[in-house]
């Protein structure tokens, strides 16, 4: 057994799937979070054409989407125990895969091995 297989976590253990199934789960809120911002907006529109107030309902989405991205940035990869979406200071909400060690969300590390695999 090599060094590096030596240091892989089990995948197949349930807490590795649970933990992984869960950093897919934020994933998820944040990016319906970020669909619906046009329903927002138009909702935004509405409002301000009746002529009502728009300050809770600015507070409300905005302190949803500011604890839906946090909970992404807080996630960590099962794999590497590194934060699965941030890099140095920047949020990768478009990514399925670990950006330090590529596991994906499916449990899949086969592209990281191949170079010039697709990163998409
Ligand atoms: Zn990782």
């Amino acid at each position: 057994m090599s060094k590096w297989q030596k240091h892989q976590p089990d995948t197949d253990t349930v807490e590795f799937q649970r933990e992984l199934h869960q950093v897919c789960r934020a994933r998820s809120r944040l990016v319906v979070c970020f669909y619906t911002l046009p329903l927002y907006i138009a909702a935004l529109v509405l409002l301000l054409n009746e002529g009502r107030s728009v300050v809770m309902f600015m507070f409300v989405y905005m302190a949803v989407y500011a604890v839906f991205a946090i909970d992404m940035v807080v996630k960590k990869c099962p794999a590497c125990s590194k934060q699965f979406y941030v890099t140095a200071f920047f949020l990768n909400f478009i990514t399925k895969k670990c950006v330090h060690c590529g596991l994906s969300c499916t449990g899949n590390r086969r592209n990281q091995q191949e170079p010039g695999g697709r990163e998409f």
